[in-house]
């Protein structure tokens, strides 16, 4: 009794003394790529009845023997299926030269059957990824990692402009969340120049520009431990995109907060069975409100914008 008391006195409800968290909600990446995919068909089937010639279709070119890249395209063919687009694969030789890399994506700007490409990376390392993905039509450049798009992505966000397959995956799930963003802290884990910064833009952005108004931090491989550690556990929303398996744990959320994993690492466990796993590691669930999962979260969203890049590229080319 006197310890009801004492917390009365101290203002200190019950309620708050046997809260227990309840573990995080688990975003489903499958569902909201559905929702994209079904978008995607229904909006070519809308399309080919005004114009039956309609095709939306991309080339993925790939350079060397990649298993993960072999993989994640098998998986664009599978999924353009679905969708009702048509994707094809040109496999050339590690040692290809880049004269002639860059010679076919001339062509493939040339070909109006083409409407878009895509330079499955990484590349072997002779060849500069900065002048072969530039070689591609702004148009046709459905990954969105051209200077063009990459540039355009400052001024607006909205749908015309053709913006980086993951940095899209995570715009669409932000806003499939209905979270309130405007005056909320972002963290994002990683400034590559065609993920973790077109991420930092979109979420800092303004909303009348497509973006959500949030105030952003960007980390990166360079940002002292305390300084990371201080920006997660003010951030309502952290996007990890760096690469690097159990980056980001439970003591460096705040509770209720917003996780989104973009990692994507390839490990070896105990047991010497190959699995993938984000840069989140497992306990963040105790303490988050809402964690998108490796794999079946950001992954099959980002697959699914690719095709609605596709599908936005051949729109554009089509007016
Ligand atoms: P991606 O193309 O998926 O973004 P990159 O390897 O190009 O992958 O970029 C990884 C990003 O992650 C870089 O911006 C790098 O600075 C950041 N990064 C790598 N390791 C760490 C780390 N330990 N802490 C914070 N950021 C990191």
């Amino acid at each position: 009794m006197q310890f009801l008391k004492s917390l009365h006195s101290k203002n200190i409800s019950l309620k708050y003394l046997f809260i227990r968290r309840e573990l995080a909600t688990i975003f489903n990446g499958h569902q909201l790529a559905n929702k994209i995919k079904r978008e995607v068909k229904e909006e070519i089937l809308l399309n080919q009845s005004f114009k039956s010639s309609f095709s939306p279709q991309f080339v993925a070119i790939a350079v060397g023997h990649n298993p993960a890249s072999k993989i994640y395209l098998e998986k664009k063919q599978e999924v353009a299926e679905e969708c009702g687009l048509k994707g094809q694969v040109i496999h050339l030789s590690e040692d290809t030269f880049e004269s002639k890399i860059l010679g076919l994506i001339h062509d493939l700007n040339e070909d109006p059957s083409i409407h878009g490409i895509i330079v499955q990376l990484p590349l072997p390392l002779h060849l500069s990824e900065i002048q072969i993905c530039n070689a591609v039509h702004p148009s046709k450049d459905v990954d969105g990692f051209t200077q063009t798009n990459l540039g355009k992505l400052m001024q607006k966000t909205t749908e015309s402009t053709i913006l980086p397959c993951t940095a899209l995956a995570v715009k669409r799930i932000v806003e499939e969340l209905k979270m309130i963003t405007l005056g909320k802290n972002a963290v994002v884990i990683g400034r590559s120049h065609n993920v973790g910064l077109p991420i930092s833009i979109i979420l800092g952005a303004d909303m009348t520009k497509g973006g959500f108004d949030m105030t952003t931090v960007s980390c990166h491989r360079a940002t002292p431990t305390h300084q990371l550690t201080r920006a997660c556990l003010g951030a309502d929303l952290i996007v990890s995109a760096a690469g690097v398996p159990g980056l980001v744990n439970k003591y460096l959320i705040k509770p209720g907060s917003i996780l989104i994993d973009v990692g994507l690492n390839r490990i070896r466990t105990a047991a010497g069975k190959n699995i993938v796993v984000g840069d989140m590691t497992k306990d963040v669930n105790e303490v988050a409100g809402v964690v998108t999962p490796v794999p079946g979260g950001v992954g099959p969203c980002t697959v699914a914008c690719l095709m609605y890049n596709t599908l936005l590229a051949a729109k554009l080319q089509n007016l």
